[in-house]
């Protein structure tokens, strides 16, 4: 198992895993992000996805597929630009929010799970001078099990809400331990301690065992 819990991984990160729960236990995607001043430590903002959400909050973005948790995060920012900030993010970020990033000025982007989808996404923005020059610096994915933690809460939601979707069907190819895992996490009378825990620490440390098995 690895050394970490998600407590010791600092103040933004648990932060961000907050909203990840928050997002999971809400029947989202179970992705976190924050918007941090590197100098002083400080949550400028957070956001969580918030897909399946009907009437967001002032200020967030819900119900739609824009409803990412790094978008929410942008959306949430004051003021407009996030020049200097670090994104700390629970998944590696998409296109959209990648090039988000890029367009507010994001200066370093910090991601603890990778996204397979979005492998080498950093060599589309070497094609054009905007998005080279600006193109944040990156870090991660965290450690092993806690990595596969924060790929799981997504994982999970696509093989419960679209199981024969070509995410679904590359988290079973490509995946398949934890895809087995994201199954079994959806309904399993055994992972319903895991599934409703009130923390997202609890949940992690109720799932570990089983992340850290192959
Ligand atoms: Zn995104």
């Amino acid at each position: 198992m690895g050394a970490l819990g998600i407590e010791e991984l600092g103040h933004p990160w648990r932060v961000v895993f907050d909203e990840a729960w928050a997002s999971f236990r809400s029947g989202n995607y179970g992705i976190g992000a924050a918007l941090v001043d590197p100098g002083t430590g400080d949550v400028v903002s957070t956001g969580r996805n918030r897909v399946t959400e009907q009437q967001p909050a002032s200020r967030t973005i819900g119900g739609n597929f824009l409803a990412h948790a790094e978008m929410n995060a942008f959306a949430a920012m004051e003021p407009f630009f996030a020049r200097g900030l670090h994104l700390y993010t629970t998944l590696e970020p998409c296109l959209m929010c990648s090039a988000t990033a890029i367009q507010l000025n994001v200066e370093h982007v910090h991601f603890a799970a990778h996204d397979e989808f979005f492998d080498d996404l950093d060599g589309l923005w070497q094609h054009h001078e905007y998005t080279r020059t600006r193109k944040p610096g990156r870090t991660g994915p965290l450690d092993e099990a806690i990595a596969r933690f924060a790929r799981l809460l997504p994982m999970t939601f696509t093989l419960a809400e679209s199981p024969e979707s070509n995410a679904a069907i590359a988290a079973r190819r490509d995946t398949p331990e934890l895809a087995a895992v994201a199954q079994r996490l959806a309904t399993a009378p055994e992972l319903a301690e895991v599934r409703e825990a009130d923390s997202v620490s609890d949940a992690y440390h109720a799932i570990a065992s089983e992340l850290a098995s192959w």
